[in-house]
Order: structure tokens, then sequence, then C-alpha cells
């Protein structure tokens, strides 16, 4: 069993290997799928693959409206923490955080604005 410690996943090649022998699929509703872990018994959502979007796999705290849960934030973290902070600061106007390696944005001004994914 490979544990999965954080709360959000680019669903890559590796994961979707472990989505498919560790976890059972329950529902799909709107664009998303719902699966739970055949072991911890967790709940896990996964985008329903498009080849223009990224697909990410998240934990969610429960089914409630599953479907909805906003996990925008955790998305931006997980963009931050794959990229990494350069020492430049973010071009954007009047934005005072620092951009991300090899991009002249912060994760908020890429993700929002710029549409950047991964
Ligand atoms: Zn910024």
């Amino acid at each position: 069993m490979t544990e999965l410690t954080d709360k959000i996943y680019y669903a890559d090649k590796n994961i979707l290997e472990i989505i498919e022998s560790e976890f059972e699929l329950i529902d799909r509703k709107s664009w998303y799928r719902l699966y739970r872990n055949k072991t911890d018994k967790s709940y896990w959502r996964l985008d329903e693959w498009d080849k223009y979007q990224e697909q990410f796999f998240v934990n969610l705290e429960s089914t409630e409206k599953w479907s909805e849960f906003n996990d925008k934030t955790l998305r931006i973290e997980l963009l931050k923490k794959s990229r990494g902070l350069s020492d430049e600061k973010c071009i954007w106007k009047d934005c005072e955080k620092n951009a991300l390696n090899k991009i002249v944005y912060c994760e908020n001004h890429a993700y929002n604005e710029m549409g950047i994914r991964k």
C-alpha cells in the first residue's frame, strides 16, 4: 500500500496507478470522480480526464456535497510547492509576493490571472 500523505496531488502516471490498484470508484458527478481508499476508507476526488486541463487528486474531509468541494486553495498551494519560490518579486502591479521559479508571477497571480496549474 502506498500512503498518500498530502492533501492534493497532480494525477500523474504514478498516482493514476495507485488509484487503479488501491481505490474503488464510488460515484461520478459533474466532471469529477469520487474514490474511496480500500485500506483506510478515506475519500478522494479525481478530475475527469481532459486533454486541456491538469488533473488533480484531492483528499476530501467528507462526502457531503463532494462534487462542490472547493479545492482552489489546495491547488494553489500545490502549484507553489511544485514550482518553488524564486528570489524575484512577482511582476503583478502592487504584488509583494515572491515569484515562482521560472515564471514572473507569484502562485496567486499565476493561478488566478494566468491560468497556470502546474
Ligand atoms: Zn503576485
